[in-house]
């Protein structure tokens, strides 16, 4: 039941997933002060955009959110990583109410208040026990971190976000837990630098159950394995512990849960040369020798990475390279930017910038190369059975994706079944088709 006396707010959540964790956070926490959310703008007491500023063209889509809210609202509250450098902002829109950072969630309540004040006192069983999700009911994103210790030169999350501040392991399986009870099927981790967590806090153990757990990648996840769901890894580095888990991977094959065996490593290219220039983590490891081993242990793996192309000072046989690099690792899926200078990031200062028509017909190059690579390793499941979690219902063929899929990012498979699906169900899918990006295919098991 909705309180008619409610203070309403809309919000806007920009950006990538971990900013999407933050709205979660600010949003449940109005809900337990009584709050109601609206759909649009016009109608709500109070309007709350959470920005993304790591790219130039993410900032312009930020400050036209803004704009759209001032002028359909006018009571305006900006939060997120745009609000790191607030005089963008305000110099553009001096009526915001209120400019904060990144997860300031408390500065961002305290600005609430004062524009617009709750009804009523503290109302906590408003919200469920999970917290609100703005990702559907049956996966959720799981924050392990906040802040990085890299300092990649095209980069400016270390200085909006800070350095590494881990979560003891067992508040984060508290948290999974609590969402797992309340119907989630699939747990998707995060943070900036998924394998290096724990480092900050020198993998404290904290009691969870009756034992103990280390803060570090391998144990978390394992202990994210025995919840019954699906655990999808995000944003690892090929540091060497990164071996571990996949034997955890394999042993979970055939299961209906455990920690998938899928990996999103953001490799950003494939250089010695260019990779110092990033200053990426793990640059020097063995890239191709690793992927041969996994794929060895765990024959199912997918693996999703992005690249930059055009980065300052990329040569046509450093370019070469990354294509050369490609064929080998016969990488699954493929994302690819170019390079785009980011205020305040020390790799504008680097020498050799590459013209932008050289980087458009790079970046032409490398997703034709790679959609014929993706295509093929896509190709290779006609005539398997997958197991496939229902994300939409339709009238005849339901959508879902197997476990190479990672939601918003990758794939479909798109459903035929004799009875109907239920979304969050994991059916088992012989797999009839492939298209270019999507998988089509029968339900065969239940
Ligand atoms: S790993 Fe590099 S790119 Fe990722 S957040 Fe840290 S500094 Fe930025």
């Amino acid at each position: 039941m909705t309180d008619p006396r409610a203070p309403k707010v809309s919000f806007v959540s920009l950006g990538c997933p971990k900013a999407l964790v933050d709205s979660e956070r600010i949003i449940t926490r109005l809900r337990a002060e009584g709050y109601e959310l609206t759909r649009g703008h016009q109608g709500a007491d109070l309007a709350i955009v959470n920005t993304c500023g790591f790219l130039e063209s993410a900032q312009a889509e930020s400050l036209d959110a803004i704009g759209t809210a001032l002028a359909e609202n006018g009571k305006v509250i900006v939060t997120g990583c745009m609000g790191a450098e607030p005089e963008k902002i305000s110099e553009r829109f001096p009526n915001v109410l209120a400019i904060t950072g990144p997860q300031q969630y408390e500065t961002v309540l305290e600005a609430v208040h004062r524009a617009v004040p709750p009804q009523h006192d503290p109302f906590v069983d408003l919200v469920p026990p999970e917290g609100i999700k703005l990702t559907p009911r049956h996966y959720a994103y799981l924050k392990i971190s906040e802040g990085c210790n890299n300092r990649c030169s095209f980069c400016i999350i270390p200085k909006l976000r800070g350095d590494l501040v881990s979560r003891q392991a067992a508040d984060v399986l508290r948290e999974a837990e609590r969402l797992v009870a309340a119907g989630v099927k699939e747990l998707l981790v995060i943070s900036q630098d998924t394998s290096a967590y724990g480092v900050d806090i020198k993998y404290a153990t904290s009691k969870w159950k009756d034992r103990e757990v280390r803060a570090k990648f391998f144990d978390l996840a394992r202990e994210l394995g025995t919840l019954g769901v699906w655990v999808r890894l995000h944003y690892v580095y090929p540091y060497p512990h990164v071996d571990e888990v996949i034997p955890l991977m394999a042993a979970g094959l055939g299961e209906k849960s455990g920690v998938l065996p899928y990996l999103d490593i953001p490799f950003q290219h494939a250089s010695p040369d260019v990779l110092r220039r990033m200053k990426r983590p793990a640059a020097q490891e063995k890239t191709l020798d690793r992927i041969r081993r996994w794929r060895e242990i765990c024959p199912d793996l997918t693996l999703r990475s992005t690249f930059i192309v055009g980065f300052p000072g990329e040569t046509n046989t450093d370019f070469e390279m990354l294509l050369d690099w490609l064929d080998e690792a016969e990488l699954d899926r493929v994302g690819c930017f170019r390079y785009e200078p980011v205020k305040g990031a020390p790799a504008n200062d680097l020498a050799a910038p590459v013209p932008d028509d050289v980087k458009k017909e790079r970046w032409n190059r490398l997703m034709a190369r790679q959609q014929a690579i993706s295509k093929r390793r896509l190709r290779r499941q006609v005539g398997t059975r997958q197991q496939v979690i229902i994300d939409e219902v339709g009238p005849t063929v339901a959508k879902g994706r197997s476990r190479g899929d990672a939601p918003e990012i990758d794939g479909a498979v798109y459903v035929a079944s004799r009875r109907p699906l239920r979304v969050g169900e994991i059916a088992t899918v012989k797999i009839e088709r492939a298209e270019e990006y999507d998988l089509h295919g029968t339900a065969v098991g239940f």
